[in-house]
């Protein structure tokens, strides 16, 4: 395979008239509104890591990362310092610098908070080539700034058949059409009563995904899934260990409901393999392990030439912006986390996402509860 993780999608890679200068990183702790309890982990609390990529002429370039635990942010944020100081002085140009910081970081590995940190870098370089360009990223990669499908993928952890139903009902607030159940209780009895409760609580239009965050041996995943055929489930995510291809090759070919993998994909090479030995129908790239902006429109391209639909997770705003841009875009994943520390949250309406009609990416943060969020604080 020779796929190149470079510039992905532009004739002329842009090449803002701006010299990077320095980097604030910040840590924040932001408690979220609806507890996310796992097959994999309880989260309370998101671990935030705030980047402005500050440059000689004063523009200001930023990207946010979720970091799954509070330890990470803090490694990452020293990883984003080293990186920035590498390229200090440099004219600011992201498809030649993602190519430039994965090569120096070629040693320690470019995977996890190394990936991280270089992603972050360059959503903010991506930020300042659009500033300086005049156009929202989105209109800067060609796409439109039409609203974006979203589905709520707050809450509905596992807590039972009750509370999700109950929590399930709250999400449909701002229009939601879509939502996505966590599964992976302890049988699979259990699995489908949580499943069932939460369909009759919702119209029929409603989409439902679910997402076993890898919970599932081979053997249980093959027992459960099928038995999830007929429950009207729009797809089925992570039921395996990520990295198991094959075994997810050997599970698709057994189901109709499709299966989903894509937010442990370290790079476009990834997205790749993972396709080519057909251990999905969907993909959805997280935007800071596939590489920032330059990974997911390399993943982008793959993935229509794949005809894969492509959904994003996470950090929806500017997961937006690519998507907007991706051509078989499918799902918005929505979570409202940054609405706590944004100085304009990005809006939904009717369960669509919509993009601010401004230059960049549209990050920027309410200094006050920055201030109120600090880790440490
Ligand atoms: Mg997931």
């Amino acid at each position: 395979m020779t796929l190149i993780e470079t510039c992905p999608s532009l004739e002329a890679a842009p090449v803002a008239d701006l010299h990077v200068e320095s980097v604030l990183t910040t840590v924040l702790d932001v408690p979220l509104n609806h507890v996310l309890g796992t097959s994999a982990d309880v989260v309370r609390r998101a671990p935030i890591l705030l980047v402005d990529l500050t440059t000689r002429e004063g523009a200001v370039g930023r990207a946010y990362l979720f970091c799954y635990r509070p330890s990470a942010a803090r490694a990452i944020a020293l990883l984003v310092e080293d990186a920035v100081a590498s390229i200090a002085g440099e004219k600011v140009d992201p498809c030649g610098m993602a190519t430039r910081l994965a090569r120096r970081f070629a040693l320690l590995g470019v995977a996890g908070a190394a990936r991280m940190a270089l992603s972050a870098i360059d959503v903010a370089l991506w930020d300042l080539a659009a500033t300086e360009a005049g156009l929202p990223l989105a209109r800067l990669l060609g796409g439109s700034l039409a609203p974006l499908p979203a589905y709520n993928s707050n809450g509905l952890g596992l807590m039972g058949a009750d509370a999700v139903a109950d929590e399930a009902e709250a999400l449909r607030a701002r229009g939601f059409r879509a939502m996505k159940l966590r599964l992976g209780y302890g049988t699979m009895a259990m699995d489908i009563e949580v499943t069932r409760a939460v369909r009759r609580r919702l119209p029929d239009d409603i989409a439902l995904m679910v997402d076993y965050n890898q919970a599932l041996a081979p053997d249980e995943a093959h027992r459960r899934c099928p038995a999830l055929e007929g429950e009207g489930i729009a797809w089925i995510e992570e039921p395996m260990a990520h990295h198991d291809w094959a075994a997810h090759a050997a599970l698709a070919r057994d189901l109709v409901l499709p299966v989903q993998l894509g937010e442990n994909f370290n790079g476009v090479h990834e997205l790749a393999g993972a396709l080519d030995a057909g251990a999905c129908d969907l993909v959805m790239p997280d935007l800071a392990r596939i590489g920032g902006v330059t990974g997911w429109m390399a993943a982008a391209r793959v993935a229509a030439v794949a005809r894969v639909p492509m959904s994003s997770h996470l950090m929806p705003e500017v997961s937006g912006h690519l998507l907007a841009a991706t051509p078989t875009r499918h799902w918005v994943e929505h979570v409202d986390w940054a609405d706590a520390f944004l100085a304009e949250p990005f809006p939904v309406i009717d369960g669509r996402l919509h993009l601010p009609d401004r230059p960049g990416n549209g990050l920027a943060w309410d200094r006050d509860a920055v201030e109120r969020l600090r880790a440490g604080h």
